[in-house]
């Protein structure tokens, strides 16, 4: 059996990583990486840690990348990779524009389309931000959905997709976090020196991080202003910002927040460096989906920057409170987790809705039990 992994982003290629290499290292099966290049640095340095060296490579970043071209430039780029190599599976993770028109690609080859994380819905198919209809269409297009949690599930069979083509695996993500954090206990690279170097990690760390097209504009100045609250208001806590690279997000953050003494913005680190920050960390701040799932792993409260949620799993467990980018929300949510001990110690206590770190297994098991 032949599979074709496709992946464009940083947070698909961490998700992807360890199903990769457990594909990699099982030789039933013939699986070769496709990366699309969607994200360029950020890629690399995941692709790096985790060793993988990719297959082909797309190389589709570039400045002023729009929708329209990457969608297209995706579709067309992958159309001879599919037709030499004419894999039996296609694999696609999750809601970027890669997956979207790599599941299209994969539907168009006659592959059949295996959508990691699927399921997840806000519902709002109106929103002009692209996330739910790129993970619509992958569901539309994908013959097998590894859904991570019963909720997401629930979602594909509400849209009428046959039960039996629906496996709950768990997250992978909790399978790249625990094979990881085996590595990053004493880390000390060149992210964490710099770190140090900055910061006093003895004190109370709050750690940020935000990218989302929702939140550019107003919601990142809203954000700005709240974390200047925060520092102002509490000059023992030291925030750490890693500055995801997009210009809307890394302007105004640069513009607002550059010459706080206790706010240390620094550049957006390796995954290992990130996992260790995060275990350094008192609580965490961002509007990611990944770093939510993976904070309560950690006993790290998460405050999530959005109105809406398509993981309103650990909203109901507890282990994350929706904050929106409301100003005065996250400066009151954030000084009482500082402040009142009991309430931190709860939130930090709590299960993982999202998996076990066992999800990868249970793809490969789905897939090599099929005719
Ligand atoms: N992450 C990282 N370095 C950073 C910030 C985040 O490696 O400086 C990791 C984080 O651990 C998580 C993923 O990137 O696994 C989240 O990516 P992002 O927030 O860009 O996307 P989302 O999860 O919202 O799709």
């Amino acid at each position: 059996k032949k599979n074709l992994l496709i992946f464009g982003t940083r947070p698909e290629a961490i998700k992807m990583a360890p199903l990769v290499n457990q594909f990699l290292a099982d030789k039933r099966f013939e699986t070769k990486v496709c990366v699309t290049g969607q994200h360029r640095e950020m890629l690399d340095q995941v692709l790096s840690f985790f060793d993988i060296t990719p297959d082909f490579d797309l190389c589709l970043m570039k400045p002023n990348q729009n929708l329209y071209n990457l969608t297209g430039e995706v579709i067309s780029g992958l159309k001879p990779i599919l037709e030499s190599f004419n894999p039996d599976y296609v694999f696609v993770h999750g809601d970027t524009t890669t997956t979207m028109a790599a599941s299209i690609a994969g539907f168009y080859s006659g592959a059949k389309v295996c959508h990691v994380e699927a399921g997840l819905r806000t519902h709002n198919m109106l929103s002009p931000f692209p996330e739910e209809m790129n993970r619509q269409v992958a569901s539309r297009v994908a013959t097998y959905h590894f859904a991570p949690t019963i909720k997401s599930k629930e979602n594909l069979l509400g849209e009428n997709i046959s039960e039996e083509n629906i496996l709950i695996t768990g997250n992978t993500v909790i399978d790249a976090l625990l094979e990881s954090s085996n590595r990053v206990g004493d880390l000390d690279n060149e992210d964490v020196k710099e770190i140090k170097s900055k910061v006093n990690v003895d004190k109370k760390i709050i750690l940020v991080t935000g990218h989302r097209r929702e939140n550019h504009g107003q919601g990142f100045i809203n954000i700005c202003a709240a974390l200047k609250e925060i520092a102002v208001n509490n000059p023992d806590v030291e925030i750490v910002y890693p500055v995801h690279l997009n210009p809307n997000v890394l302007k105004p953050v640069n513009e607002l927040l550059g010459a706080i003494s206790n706010i240390h913005l620094v550049k957006p680190l390796s995954y290992p460096s990130f996992v260790w920050l995060m275990n350094q960390s008192y609580l965490i701040i961002t509007d990611s989906g990944g770093v939510q799932e993976e904070a309560p792993s950690l006993g790290k409260p998460v405050l999530v920057m959005r109105d809406t949620t398509e993981r309103p799993e650990a909203v109901e467990a507890g282990t994350v409170i929706l904050v929106g980018t409301d100003r005065a929300k996250i400066v009151s949510e954030t000084q009482a987790l500082l402040d009142d001990a009991k309430k931190y110690q709860s939130m930090s206590s709590l299960h993982n809705p999202y998996g076990d770190g066992k999800a990868c297994k249970r793809i490969i098991e789905f897939i090599s039990n099929l005719e």
